[in-house]
């Protein structure tokens, strides 16, 4: 079997992030480990944890660090992501959460640090025709609905254009991202853990872009060793 990985994927939202970590994943056989989907499911279920996300995210707020790095330090120190890795997909955010995911992932520490890159203009396009199964999470696009109705064909339930998804809390959530993130690339670039990746074209090619730079680090890693 493929050896496991223990990767971050960057990239501001509507950068093809989800896909490619939903690829990866399966790629490498590790989880994939998702602070949206997480911090989703605790709003489904209306947690006290939940229902906090929930009012921050209606106003295109950020959640707090030390609300996502205990969701994150629970889940990555399940034996899965402690065995074979993880991809973790929403996390860190800004160098604060580095540091502390720095901390949770010792003594192993992470492989690379992947950065989408996608043009903002791109971007925009993409968030504005996204739309989302209230039930199973399941993508779809108004370039690509559902096959009847606005109606998840994978479990039936309605697909709609989350609260999230207006152009004015798009554009406050990109330009919250660029901001808090500079910082961090800067953070991991000064580690030699960041590596670039074009985010554009098929998700197959960025898939292939992703596992290359991944491969020609662990060649360089086995020579280094040698
Ligand atoms: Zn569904």
């Amino acid at each position: 079997m493929i050896s496991g990985v223990r990767l971050v994927v960057l990239g501001k939202q509507g950068a093809g992030k989800g896909t490619q970590c939903v690829r990866l994943s399966h790629h490498y056989v590790v989880p994939h480990v998702s602070t949206g989907d997480m911090l989703r499911s605790e709003v489904k279920s209306r947690s006290p944890l939940g229902q906090r996300a929930h009012s921050l995210m209606e106003q295109g707020e950020l959640i707090p660090d030390e609300m996502v790095m205990e969701m994150v330090g629970a889940r990555l120190s399940e034996r899965d992501t402690t065995g074979r890795g993880f991809v973790l997909d929403g996390c860190p955010r800004t160098t604060v959460q580095a540091e502390s995911l720095d901390a949770i992932v010792q003594p192993f520490g992470l492989d690379i640090v992947i950065n989408l890159q996608v043009p903002t203009n791109l971007v925009m396009k993409r968030l504005a025709s996204r739309r989302v199964c209230v039930d199973c999470g399941a993508n779809y696009s108004t370039a690509a609905p559902p096959l009847v109705n606005w109606t998840c064909d994978v479990c039936g339930g309605e697909v709609v254009q989350r609260d999230d998804d207006t152009e004015e809390v798009i554009e406050r959530r990109l330009n919250l991202y660029e901001e808090e993130t500079a910082p961090l690339l800067d953070w991991y670039k000064a580690r030699d853990l960041l590596a670039e990746i074009n985010g554009t074209g098929s998700p197959d090619a960025v898939t292939r872009r992703v596992v290359g730079a991944i491969d020609t680090l662990r060649r360089k890693m086995k020579g280094d060793g040698a």
